[in-house]
């Protein structure tokens, strides 16, 4: 059974919600951050090389990239944990969307190389229903003409928007 329609939203985009819906609303209406912000090379960075070895990106619908497979388990790598609750809301979406869209029920796991930490994720009926209060809540903001308008946060200093915000 098809619970609620995910739309246009891909990973980066329900990621980005958790943290500022208005770098959300810039990624789901294609507006990107200048590639060559140093914070995206220190994510890329950090992405190519750990867990090289074992690394297998899957692209699922053109919405979700699941970084690797480790046995059952859905893997999620992460530059850092600074935004853990935000990162295993990703991953609840990522098994909401297998289990829901695909039939198939995994596992997930968050890894943090650089700092040596791992996170198990499942998706409990708790977990399932917080995705979906999330995605309709995400849907009217998204959709919007215009974007939310920019607040203050922490993350706005290595947010690579801020420019575009706060000139
Ligand atoms: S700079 Fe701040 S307000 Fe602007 S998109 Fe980034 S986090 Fe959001």
């Amino acid at each position: 059974m098809k619970s609620v329609s995910t739309g246009r939203i891909n990973a980066t985009i329900f990621y980005a919600y958790q943290i500022c819906p208005r770098e959300a609303w810039f990624y789901f209406h294609h507006i990107n951050p200048a590639q060559d912000h140093e914070l995206l090379d220190l994510g890329r960075i950090s992405h190519e090389f750990s867990y090289k070895r074992d690394r297998k990106e899957i692209f699922v619908d053109n919405l979700l990239k699941i970084d690797l497979m480790k046995g059952e388990l859905v893997a999620e790598v992460k530059r850092t944990s600074r935004h853990i609750k935000a990162a295993r809301l990703q991953l609840a979406y990522y098994l909401h969307y297998l289990k829901h869209e695909k039939g198939l029920e995994f596992e997930g796991i968050l890894l943090f190389p650089r700092e040596r930490k791992t996170e198990k994720v499942e998706l409990t009926p708790e977990l399932e229903r917080k995705v979906e209060v999330l995605i309709k809540e995400m849907m009217p903001v998204l959709l919007a003409e215009e974007p939310p308008p920019a607040r203050k946060i922490k993350y706005c200093k290595s947010c690579s928007f801020s420019e575009l915000c706060w000139g």
